[in-house]
């Protein structure tokens, strides 16, 4: 089933959840909350933002960091703007009912599908790099990202451009369960945020930026000190070497992050050498402190929140998508001879 095809006033369900684990820096932001937000405020959508938990043990398990980082990204999500009365937040762990849709898709992926799997194949080598051995639970966790996704028929998946061939193995079971045990997964379609370069390097913030990242509450005299202190095109040496736009990561965050006449300014002013680096870089810097002031001040008055009302938040949103996916999976068991006796 393409998602809506058969009926186009049928809501959109937007699905997409965050580790609990780590800071939630610009990337995570702008590549995906950012779009959470928007998603929100339309009509004729429905929408489940979930902290994802169960994904944060796959390498390490840390009872106390995992708690707080569940109750941390919540707060996250409060800061940028999500609304429990608009969006179902939860968190993984809530829904028991997807640790048993993720079983019954582990029984149609193939291993060597899971195992060929990028993520896969960077976090082992990362892990034995590091002394210790992948868990079964790190190779199958593109199968919990399926559950999440068509647990509660997720038809939009915004994630970063690195995740979307999960939201491709979401489409193949979909598709694949459809065919053999008649249609009731829609298929999900991935919607791609904004990628967010590290200003400190090649590659993408927290991943391969050594750790560098703007977090999204970050102080401004750090965030000026990151932005001013960021790698440019090496051709420009000396102020009057002219540059490259496309060797420098400060051109793509004015690309993200500026206006247009803003870009044509920099790309111009670099390219003919008429603008110096510092000029150039006090611009996005300009524009990235607009963006983050309000998160700052926001995050600020929500890390007030007491643990016992964010955990009410994720409660009755745990209930409302539970409910959701129970009906699925109950469907699913059924159509597979597998009913609860
Ligand atoms: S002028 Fe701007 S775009 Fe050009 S190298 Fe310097 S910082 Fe980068």
């Amino acid at each position: 089933m393409e998602a809506n095809m058969n009926d186009q006033k049928q809501k959109e369900v937007v699905l997409s959840g965050i580790r609990a684990t780590g800071s939630i820096h610009l990337g995570n932001y702008s590549g995906a909350i950012q779009q959470f937000v928007k998603f929100q405020d339309d009509p004729d959508v429905d929408c489940f933002f979930f902290i994802a938990n169960l994904h944060s043990i796959t390498e390490k398990i840390e009872p106390d960091l995992v708690l707080k980082g569940t109750r941390d990204i919540t707060r996250v999500f409060l800061a940028a703007g999500l609304d429990p009365e608009k969006s179902t937040i939860y968190a993984q762990s809530s829904i028991p009912e997807l640790c048993e849709l993720s079983w019954l898709f582990n029984c149609m992926v193939t291993v060597p599908t899971v195992a060929n799997m990028p993520h896969f194949k960077e976090k082992k080598d990362l892990m034995q790099s590091r002394g210790t051995k992948e868990t079964a639970g790190l190779l199958t966790y593109p199968i919990l990202m399926a559950a999440d996704i068509l647990g509660v028929n997720g038809t939009i998946v915004p994630v970063g451009k690195d995740q979307e061939y999960h939201v491709e193995l979401a489409r193949d079971i979909a598709r694949s369960f459809n065919s053999k045990f008649g249609d009731l997964f829609t298929l999900p379609a991935a919607s791609i945020g904004d990628f967010i370069p590290s200003l400190q390097g090649s590659g993408k913030m927290g991943k391969s930026s050594g750790g560098q990242t703007i977090a999204i509450n970050i102080a401004a005299d750090e965030l000026k000190k990151i932005v001013l202190t960021a790698m440019t095109d090496p051709a420009r040496a000396r102020r009057t070497d002219p540059g490259d736009p496309r060797n420098c990561n400060v051109a793509s965050y004015h690309h993200i992050f500026s206006s247009t006449d803003e870009v044509t300014w920099a790309e111009a002013g670099c390219m003919n050498a008429s603008i110096g680096c510092i000029d150039c870089k006090k611009v996005v810097l300009k524009n990235l402190e607009a963006l983050i002031a309000p998160l700052r001040e926001r995050y600020e008055e929500v890390a007030r929140i007491p643990d016992k009302e964010i955990d009410e938040i994720l409660h009755e949103g745990g209930i409302k998508a539970r409910k959701i996916v129970m009906a699925v999976v109950g469907e699913a068991k059924e159509r597979m001879g597998l009913p609860f006796f």
